[in-house]
């Protein structure tokens, strides 16, 4: 074994401004618009859900925004994160291919989401605010806003989908020891919560159903605002210094991906990462593929079609053009939780439609058998949701055992399972299964689609 494994760059050389790869497309991506008129949102539509310093970040054309130092601060708590090499995969896999990983478990809460947590916990105290209410599967997105919120003295209310909240109680002890307040989703605090648990008594919740929930008692209460984990520009925007960070550890490397893969959920840490890389691509310094990848239970980019639809179940968001399977679409209870949401981030489905993105989708028990096979070669057991990028690793790196090439693959690991032990119980057992979501199934759920 020849080489270095780490490569780690100075608090000094974390990168101060985030990248709006909006400044870098051919076209722009189309407008959300207002569901009522059929017409663009404007700012005072968005008003009562975000601060405005967000809202004009959803807008922005600048390709860049710098960090306020405020939010550097926290950042670097665990930032600039690690990239390394895994050279010990590599050595289990019997790859010629060179991969890499880099790996956004090391911040307070395991995963990529507080690199957007932080700053919008940020802009909101600063224009007054008081409270945030959000949704949160998993609960890893709950956590991290729990925890920026306590960093800048913002009560946090979440709403968490009822499965989880069942089954995986530490993410909810987390989100109390970092001082938020957590609710089971469908609740009877909402008109959207009590509306399906008319219907449904025992729903295990969806994303859709808790995202309407939280966006209803932020519209209604004066000092609270909303904060989304994913799916939107400022969010994708916000996780760019994850890639920012792996283009100064690549020239550390002396090496430059061909394949750059991420699992996505909503889009954030696969943009996070994708997004600086795609800008040097456009500008013809590099030429990598860049693929999606995604969860056949929930396979959005794959199956979906690309098209306006609701970002929450009661429809009380405005309609995002995105790869949707329907905002009624409620995918089978997989282990990663992040990856089940009917939509995916507009700016996201505009850069697949593009065609500078590809996507590809796969079964979970494909998944944990790369995280296994990761963990016991690299030390790290991946969260749920990047073994789903792990898999298409291991795909191409045994593309590469196959035809002798010697690739250099990159991925996001977006986070650890600590916390998500209980899926890996489940595919060690031999418990987990993997079903065929049919076209019917497909049909149904988008038959909801709002006429346009
Ligand atoms: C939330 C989450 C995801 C999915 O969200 P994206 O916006 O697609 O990144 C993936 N991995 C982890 C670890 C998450 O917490």
């Amino acid at each position: 074994m020849s080489g270095r494994t780490k490569f780690v760059l100075d608090e000094a050389d974390m990168p101060t401004q985030w990248y709006n790869v909006v400044a870098d497309l051919p076209e722009p991506p189309p407008p959300p618009l207002h569901p009522g008129t059929g017409e663009p949102v404007g700012p005072d539509d968005l008003a009562p859900l975000f601060p405005m310093a967000l809202i004009q970040q959803e807008v922005s054309g600048e390709r860049y925004i710098p960090i306020p130092d405020e939010v550097q601060e926290v950042y670097r708590l665990w930032r600039p994160s690690p990239l390394f090499r895994a050279h010990r995969l590599e050595k289990a896999l019997g790859t010629p291919a060179r991969i890499y990983y880099k790996y956004e478990g090391v911040s307070p809460v395991g995963s990529h989401k507080p690199n957007t947590a932080v700053p919008q916990a940020f802009y909101n105290a600063a224009e007054g605010v008081t409270k945030l209410t959000t949704e949160t599967g998993a609960g890893q997105w709950g956590s991290a806003l729990a925890f920026a919120c306590a960093q800048f003295g913002l009560e946090c209310e979440v709403w968490q989908v009822r499965a989880s909240y069942d089954q995986k109680p530490y993410r909810k002890i987390m989100m109390e020891t970092f001082g938020a307040t957590v609710h089971p989703s469908p609740s009877d605090l909402t008109n959207s919560g009590r509306a399906v648990l008319k219907e449904h008594p025992d729903s295990t919740g969806s994303l859709g159903i808790a995202i309407s929930e939280a966006v209803e008692m932020a519209a209604a209460d004066p000092a609270a605002r909303y904060a989304l984990g994913s799916v939107l520009n400022h969010v994708l925007m916000h996780q760019t210094i994850i890639g920012e960070e792996a283009l100064r550890q690549f020239e550390l490397a002396g090496d430059t991906p061909d394949v750059i893969v991420g699992c996505t959920g909503g889009g954030s840490n696969f943009g996070g990462l994708a997004f600086p890389f795609l800008r040097e691509k456009l500008a013809g310094r590099i030429s990598p593929s860049i693929r999606a990848v995604e969860p056949a239970a929930c396979p959005s980019l794959t199956r979906g079609t690309y098209t306006y639809d609701f970002g929450d179940t009661a429809g009380l968001t405005p309609l995002l053009k995105m790869h949707t399977l329907g905002h009624d679409f409620i995918p089978d209870p997989i282990h990663a939780g992040g990856l089940r949401y009917h939509g995916m981030s507009p700016l996201l489905s505009h850069i697949v439609s593009l065609g500078l993105v590809d996507a590809v989708a796969v079964g979970q028990n494909e998944c944990f058998a790369a995280g296994v096979r990761f963990a016991r070669a690299e030390g790290i057991v991946p969260a749920p949701e990047p073994t789903h990028a792990l898999a298409e690793c291991v795909r191409e790196a045994l593309r590469c055992k196959e035809t002798g090439e010697e690739k250099v693959i990159l991925t996001a690991l977006c986070g650890h399972a600590h916390l998500d032990l209980p899926a890996y119980e489940s595919y060690l057992a031999g418990d987990m299964v993997d079903r065929e979501l049919t076209d019917e199934e497909l049909q149904t759920a988008m038959s909801t689609i709002p006429a346009r």
